[in-house]
């Protein structure tokens, strides 16, 4: 977190928090790391996290303090549709409810390795039968599905019960109650790594407790989840969005929180393209420079354009103005008018910030 400059305004609670994650991180490392001695009183201290608050059937619980809440009954601000227009799910009475038809819903913010807890039930009466029946699925990086379903009474193919990741590996136990019931996930997710090149070098991995029964403990995933097919690992980025499943049936969710682990550095969003292309265009840094934005699919690039030389960065999303670059230590922050639309922008790189205005 680039937090020394000094063109950048950093609030307190801002610099206490990107405190605490770099204290994490820190912990995260110290806890690996094998140079400390036994019982070494200069190892990172574990920081205080208050505890979660289990739910009941009546009341939601409390995430810990050290979360990100992703629902918490109130609105879906965190969410979107797929391409991160506004979603069509409902909110109602605290829960949030899958709309048939409406298309899956997805975090703004992007994950990686997380802990993640997700509260839902499935619908009463129940209705259809085998996959037909409260069918939904959380979709971690929006690739690799831990299916939900109401396998109460309700037998189907092993590999697609409940808490299975999907077409791999099914549940230890059936652990569903009833429909109508809260029930809840909790899963603790490492993600695949690649290596420069994009080849896998590590599958990712899950372990989930459902309804506080372990259900899935530490397997690796073969690859992408899917229907019908097994498909290989393809390189991906580190973090991208979570999402949940429209399988047809008005599934409802309530209390989701998140905790980022490795990856917890820098907070990192995918918004819609809409967004993005209000962005694009040539900005004259000097004379001489110029940083040409484009996009490609939902992601901005940055080409620097110096008579002679190009460089062409992938640019990521810390808010909805500012967007830095993760190979080189640069970022921009536009300047937008009151349609939204960028006219300038501020340009990070290495210890220097320039503004520059749009041309075209
Ligand atoms: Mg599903």
């Amino acid at each position: 977190m680039k937090l020394a400059h000094r063109s950048v305004s950093v609030t307190l609670p801002a610099l206490i928090l990107a405190a605490l994650a770099f204290n994490c991180l820190q912990i995260g490392r110290a806890q690996q790391d094998s140079s400390y001695k036994i019982h070494d009183w200069n190892r990172p201290r574990p920081p205080v996290v208050e505890p979660a608050t289990p739910s009941t059937q009546e009341m939601p619980g409390k995430a810990p303090s050290d979360a990100t809440a992703l629902f918490d009954g109130k609105d879906l601000s965190q969410w979107g549709s797929m391409d991160g227009s506004a979603p069509k799910w409902i909110v109602k009475d605290g829960v949030m409810e899958c709309v048939r038809g409406s298309g899956f819903v997805r975090t703004l913010q992007n994950f990686g390795d997380c802990q993640l807890h997700v509260e839902f039930a499935t619908p009463v009466p129940p209705e259809g039968k085998s996959q037909g029946r409260g069918n939904s699925g959380v979709f971690l990086m929006g690739m690799y599905e831990i299916q939900v379903l109401d396998n109460y009474n309700n037998p189907t193919y092993a590999d697609g019960y409940a808490a299975a990741l999907y077409g791999e590996y099914p549940p230890l136990a059936n652990a569903c109650r009833p429909p109508g019931q809260w029930q809840s996930y909790d899963i603790i997710f490492t993600r695949p790594r690649f290596d420069e090149k994009g080849q896998l070098v590590s599958p990712a991995r899950v372990t989930l407790l459902h309804n506080g029964v372990l259900v899935q403990n530490n397997v690796s995933l073969k690859g992408p989840t899917n229907w019908m097919t097994r498909d290989p690992y393809k390189w991906h980025p580190d973090k991208l969005p979570l999402a949940l499943q429209d399988h047809g049936n008005p599934v409802r969710y309530r209390d989701i929180w998140i905790r980022e682990l490795t990856d917890a550095a820098q907070k990192e969003f995918t918004f819609s393209n809409q967004l993005l292309d209000r962005y694009l265009g040539t900005y004259r840094v000097t004379p001489r420079l110029s940083l040409v934005i484009t996009r490609r699919e939902n992601q901005l690039y940055m080409k620097l354009v110096d008579p002679g030389r190009e460089h062409e960065h992938p640019l990521f999303a810390e808010s909805k103005t500012k967007f830095f670059a993760k190979d080189v230590d640069s970022y921009v922050v536009f300047q937008t008018n009151d349609q939204g639309v960028a006219e300038s922008l501020s340009f990070y790189m290495a210890g220097d910030t320039s503004q520059a205005q749009k041309v075209k």
